[in-house]
């Protein structure tokens, strides 16, 4: 069975609709997709009622990307297989979003002070119906010529510490996770190897996302080196910790693929475990 537990819609910075996500994933012969878009659920009534028009088996699992702060990092934490629907859980979701827009602003006004004006407006364009992120803002930027490419506009300007970054008031871990096992969910660290973190750090973050009730954490994504991959299976074991797969798939790319390598070890608790898979 093909699982992919990470993807991206344009209702964040994906690049395709949820329509065009699924029959991706149709050709690609998932079988189980998780639509996980940072800190919005807007892609997923869509996402549902197309899949339920189709013929062809593949599961939509239902799930959302979160943004949280942990001692200066950001770390991601998906909610999968969560009651999307349920009212104290949309409130919590449209908070992150109050967040995004407020710092969005911020950014605009830093980068304006560069003598780069108009840029909130620009993005919000990009953006449309769907949660602004900082990738908006790079192409933007890209598209103006500031930079070069995508890469330099977070290198010279939207990456921690550089010109136009604005530290964002996300919520601590343990709220996170409350929130999506109160709708249901589980919650899953997302792409640890990614952090930019030391190992002795990384194994604090483990520690205090275990404690805060955290059910699993990513094991496997694409261009993940083969040592890594076995170091965080080995984390999952030691931190009691499920383990999960998922592409982070955003757009269509040499690189990234929906359910392309993302095996699981035999010895591994899947996070799908309990979950009824047609
Ligand atoms: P945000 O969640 O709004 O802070 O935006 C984060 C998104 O920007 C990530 O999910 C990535 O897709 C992208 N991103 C973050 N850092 C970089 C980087 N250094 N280079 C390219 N893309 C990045
Ligand atoms: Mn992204
Ligand atoms: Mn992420
Ligand atoms: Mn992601």
């Amino acid at each position: 069975m093909k699982i992919d537990l990470h993807s991206h819609t344009y209702y964040s910075d994906g690049a395709l609709s949820p329509k065009e996500l699924i029959d991706r994933a149709h050709n690609m012969q998932v079988d189980v997709l998780a639509i996980t878009d940072h800190d919005t659920t807007a892609a997923l009534p869509e996402a549902m009622a197309y899949q339920a028009t189709q013929k062809r088996a593949l599961q939509i699992v239902p799930g959302i990307e979160f943004s949280t702060r942990w001692h200066g990092f950001d770390i991601h934490i998906l909610g999968l297989n969560l009651d999307y629907q349920d009212d104290r859980f949309c409130q919590r979701v449209a908070t992150q979003g109050e967040r995004r827009e407020l710092r969005a602003r911020q950014m605009a006004e830093k980068l304006a002070k560069c003598g780069i004006e108009g840029v909130y407006e620009d993005a919000k364009t990009l953006a449309g119906p769907g949660q602004l992120t900082r990738s908006h803002f790079a192409r933007v930027l890209v598209k103006r010529q500031v930079v070069k490419d995508f890469e330099q506009a977070f290198k010279r300007y939207l990456a921690k510490g550089k010109r136009a970054f604005v530290s964002p008031a996300w919520p601590e871990i343990h709220e996170v996770v409350a929130w999506i096992k109160e709708a249901g969910g589980e919650a899953v660290l997302a792409h640890p190897a990614r952090y930019d973190m030391t190992s002795k750090w990384l194994k604090r973050l483990l520690t205090d996302f275990s404690e805060a009730g955290g059910d699993g954490m990513e094991v496997s994504h694409p261009q993940l080196a083969a040592d890594t991959r076995k170091l965080l299976a080995q984390y999952a074991k030691d931190y009691a910790l499920k383990a999960s797969v998922g592409s982070d798939f955003h757009f269509p790319s040499r690189w990234t693929e929906l359910g392309k390598n993302l095996s699981l070890a035999d010895d591994l608790v899947p996070i799908w475990q309990h979950w009824t898979l047609a």
